[in-house]
This record gives structure tokens, sequence and C-alpha cells, in this order.
């Protein structure tokens, strides 16, 4: 199925939530991506690696349905998922979050959270006025503390560091308990001192239970926290396996420091 070489030392044997299956997207004349291909399981923290413009981005654009697949087909679950609307494929069980962090800087850190509930009306301030349940405040609540935020529940969000707001941004996607969780760069931007925060938040929710695929640029971030890696250049797979072992392949090397 895939073009990329495979490093078969990793065992995968449980069903993919998400499978990317020689997925193509072009603007014009540009091919941003050339028939790419990924698959993530159960419970597994995927790395997506690749060069600047190697596509990355227009890859969790495709799987989420912001783009059009110019080829190609995704599934969520073995459902196809290629031809749906973003809110459809978020209501299906997958959520991602952004390369530069999101949040409404004059709500409070908890308002930020639940707003990710599903929205009950067309208007997020209507979402928010209306009355959770205090199950979902709860689910709010110990989500924030997971990732370290309880004590900043009610100051604004504006006032958060980048990699706070990464965090309350992680820990937003997992309010409505989803399949997978799609990550772009959680630790770009981020100051150093905060990055093993983060790093430890994502492994901490993944023992709970949480399935992640995550594009990273921190090469140790995504050595210590992937357990199945992809390299993706110009559009393509490159290479594809263990991190320890792929991160040594001559072509990955090449891939970025050119020859
Ligand atoms: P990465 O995230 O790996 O750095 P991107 O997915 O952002 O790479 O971009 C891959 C390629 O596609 C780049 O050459 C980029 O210029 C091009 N590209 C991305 N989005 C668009 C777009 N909306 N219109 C035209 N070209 C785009
Ligand atoms: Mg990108």
């Amino acid at each position: 199925m895939s073009d990329g070489q495979t490093t078969d030392t990793v065992r995968r044997t449980t069903d993919p939530v998400l499978t990317v299956d020689n997925v193509t997207k072009s603007f014009g004349g540009v091919t941003a991506l050339d028939g790419a291909t990924l698959e993530v399981r159960d419970g597994e923290i995927v790395g997506v690696v690749g060069p600047n413009g190697a596509g990355k981005s227009t890859l969790f654009n495709c799987i989420m349905g912001v783009y059009e697949l110019t080829d190609g087909r995704v599934e969520l679950d073995g459902t196809d998922i290629s031809s749906q609307r973003t809110d459809v494929i978020v209501n299906s069980g997958m959520s991602r979050t952004f390369q530069l962090a999101r949040v409404f800087p004059d709500l409070t850190v908890r308002e930020n959270m639940l707003i990710n509930q599903e929205h009950r009306n067309e208007r997020l301030v209507e979402t928010l006025l209306s009355p959770s349940d205090q199950e979902v405040y709860d689910r709010a609540d110990e989500l924030l503390e997971f990732v370290g935020l309880e004590k900043l529940a009610s100051s604004p969000a504006g006032e958060l560091s980048t990699g706070q707001k990464k965090l309350l941004n992680i820990a937003g996607t997992l309010l409505s308990d989803p399949e997978i969780v799609l990550l772009d760069e959680p630790a770009a931007g981020v100051n150093p001192g905060l990055v093993d925060d983060i790093a430890q938040s994502i492994l901490d929710l993944n023992d709970r239970g949480a399935t992640f695929c995550i594009i990273e640029h921190d090469m140790d971030m995504i050595r210590s926290l992937s357990e199945y890696l992809y390299v993706l250049h110009n559009g393509t797979n490159l290479e594809q396996g263990e991190p320890e072992t792929v991160l040594q392949k001559e072509a990955v090397l090449e891939a970025y420091f050119g020859q």
C-alpha cells in the first residue's frame, strides 16, 4: 500500500482508527501531497516528520476535510470520510490542534475548554451560556488538571504563554472524547521549559487511552513520544517504522540536510 520503506521492527496488530490511502492534493500546478499513505491504530502515538514544505499540514487539512482531495481516500474506523465536511468529521470522532495555538483571549481558560463541547446552538456565545451538564464541567476541569492548568482555570486565556495555550488546545480536543487527535507541531514556538510538560501531558493522556497523530519538528520530542514514525518528503512517503531506526536512514538525513 505504501511507497515508503517499512522497518518491520514494530508490530502493529489492531485495526487502524485512521487510514490515509494514497492521498494526493494539488493546488493548481503545485502538488502538495502525492499519494501519501498513513495508518494510526487505537492507542498509538504516531509521528509525522519531514522537511518544510513536505506536505504535513496539508495532510492534516486533507484528513479533516478542510481540502477536497485530488485523489485517494481517508477512512475513520473503516468509514470513508473523504468527502465529508469538517464538522461532520469532528462529530465522528476526529479532533485537531493547529500549528499556531488558538484561544479566545478574553474568555477564561475554563470557558475556552467548554467551547469545545458539541455546539447545541449555532452561536458560540449561546453554547457558553447554555447550561453545561455537570459531567462536562467535571471533565473540563479534570483535563485542565491533567495538563497542569487547573490553577489558571478562571484566568483569561490571553494571559497564557504560547506553551500553556498549546496545552489548553490539547486538553480542549479531548473534551468530546475523540477517537483520535491530530496535533500539528505541539512544541513549535514553545519555551523550552514547557516542551517537556507538553510531551509528558501527551504521554499521560495516551496512558489514559487517547490516540494521537503528531506532526513535529522537534526531533528529540518525536523520538521520545512516537512509537511509529512516518517521514514525508515532497508529498510522498519516504520512510516509516520505529523512530530510532527511521531517523538514521540515509534517505531521511539527505531529505533534511541535502547532499
Ligand atoms: P509542511 O506542513 O510539511 O511544511 P505544507 O503542507 O504546508 O508543508 O505545504 C506543502 C506544499 O504545498 C508547499 O510547497 C506549500 O507551498 C504548498 N501549499 C500548501 N498549502 C497550499 C495552498 N493552500 N495553496 C497553494 N499551495 C499550498
Ligand atoms: Mg506545516
